[in-house]
């Protein structure tokens, strides 16, 4: 079916290229990602770049890598407000000559002042209008002697404006409150404010997600809107996200930015399936969404509108799912970067078996050596561990006597599965009169050195025959 342009839903993402991509802003770009490709919608990025103090350079290609890394793709060329200042200059002079914007000659020591006196007597803060009402004449003459100056946005000074957000519902504001905000700056650079409203209108946005730490920004938002005659989009300002302490997740904590998450070892998937619920829920008790479902099932009568909480177990319970459910062969692809085994020296079947019984134990990427150390590297195992708690040596010798035995003139079909190779070790148990602990224990021993590792059976499974053998024979002449 042909989209219907001027019916076409499109969000946006519009990030400031200030610094790392933290899960806030992953989130204001996931949400209107997943409602445009909901309601088969355009989803669109714009960087705001206009705050030239606060730039961090190539932030926005390492945000956008990472928006990219995380599955989601954008169907325009990014714009950079930074490269169409000519543009909003003329919408804000369009705005004075209508009378509904004007300029403001004040000086940042006047301002300074002004604030600080408002600050002593205890009045809230904000530009006093000195400028509001200057005749056109005089206007004209400062501009000719070329005295900086500032364009004003003309706030009604009484009255109301309300909109209805579509997460929060019916929301109102007095005009009374309400600064004559900043459109341009002196050296000629839009705010935010003005950037924001003539790109939302020029790129066609019809819906609006962002933090509701915006919210305060509507009145000033609808107001431009209305001057310039646009018909306004629809607003949907997502919760704040908490921490365990419920107090707001700074931008600056390092630990909350997808690129350490990613360093650290986290799936794409995990970490957008995890996004995707703060805030959002299905509606039942379901909890794993790939980003293709998510694009299927979001809701946005679902978003909830209080603080999401940011719970790193989650976050990790989500990545643990995604690594068991990997194929082996892509695991090991992942997990190249973070280890430093060098996989070029391995057998491949060994490689894919070990990383089939590695991936049930994994948590993050980076867990892979940890956690499979004595398959890649010789054990020195400790005597005193290879004797299970209640059993005698005597009985833990016989238990590796006979497992060397009978693991060395078994079928070899039977090393193709874990589950036969279970078996025979609980006949090695039952046919010599022994118990579980004589042979399971000192068999994961003498394998592995560790008291934790995979189940005896996978690591014979892994380790195959001749290792195996080398390993048991180790450990039984270590106790003998
Ligand atoms: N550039 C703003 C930010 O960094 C975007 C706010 C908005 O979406 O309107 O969050």
């Amino acid at each position: 079916m042909e989209k219907d342009s001027k019916n076409t839903i499109r969000t946006r993402f519009a990030p400031s290229p200030t610094g790392e991509l933290h899960i806030g802003s992953a989130r204001a770009a996931l949400f209107p990602y997943l409602f445009a490709k909901k309601n088969r919608g355009e989803f669109l990025v714009r960087i705001e770049d206009t705050d030239q103090k606060r730039l961090v350079k190539d932030s926005e290609l390492r945000m956008l890598d990472l928006i990219k890394w995380l599955g989601m793709s954008w169907d325009a060329k990014p714009i950079y407000q930074s490269a169409r200042t000519s543009l909003y200059k003329e919408y804000a002079r369009q705005l004075v000559e209508d009378g509904k914007a004007y300029f403001c000659f004040c000086s940042e020591e006047r301002l300074e002042e002004l604030r600080k006196k408002q600050e002593a007597s205890g009045v809230p803060t904000g530009y006093d209008r000195k400028c509001r009402n200057l005749n056109p004449a005089e206007v004209l003459e400062k501009i000719k002697n070329g005295e900086p100056h500032v364009i004003r946005l003309k706030v009604p000074e009484s009255g109301k404006i309300s909109f209805t957000d579509l997460i929060r519902g019916k929301i109102e504001f007095d005009f009374h409150n309400i600064n004559d905000e900043l459109l341009l700056k002196s050296d000629g650079f839009p705010t935010y404010h003005l950037a924001a409203i003539v790109d939302d209108h020029e790129q066609g946005i019809t819906h609006i997600f962002r933090g509701e730490e915006w919210l305060s920004s509507v009145p000033k938002h609808l107001l431009l809107f209305q001057y310039f005659g646009w018909e306004p989009p629809q607003y949907a300002h997502m919760s704040v996200i908490v921490g365990k302490d419920k107090k707001k997740l700074s931008k600056r904590e390092g630990s909350v930015s997808v690129d350490a998450f990613k360093s650290d070892g986290y799936l794409p998937e995990a970490i957008v399936n995890f996004i995707a619920l703060l805030g959002w829920n299905p509606g039942d008790e379901r909890e794993f969404f790939n980003l293709k479902e998510l694009e299927r099932e979001f809701d946005l009568a679902k978003v909830n509108k209080s603080p999401a909480m940011f719970d790193i177990e989650k976050l990790n319970h989500f990545n643990a799912h995604y690594i068991r459910k990997m194929g082996e062969k892509e695991l090991l692809e992942k997990t190249k970067l973070f280890s430093k085994v060098d996989f070029s020296k391995y057998d491949k079947s060994f490689l894919q078996k070990e990383t089939k019984v590695i991936k049930e134990r994994m948590v993050l990427l980076k867990d892979f050596d940890e956690l499979s150390h004595y398959f890649f590297s010789d054990i020195d195992v400790d005597k005193e561990m290879v004797k299970f708690g209640k059993s005698e040596w005597q009985d833990t010798e016989i238990g590796l006597e006979k497992t060397i035995e009978s693991l060395a003139e078994m079928d070899d079909k039977k090393w193709e599965s874990v589950d036969d190779l279970n078996h025979f070790l609980s006949e090695v148990v039952t046919v010599n009169g022994l118990k579980n602990g004589d042979v399971f224990w000192p068999v994961r021993v003498a394998l592995s050195g560790e008291k934790f590792s995979p189940s005896p059976a996978e690591l014979i499974w892994v380790f195959g025959k001749e290792e195996s053998l080398k390993r048991l024979k180790n450990a039984l002449n270590k106790i003998k």
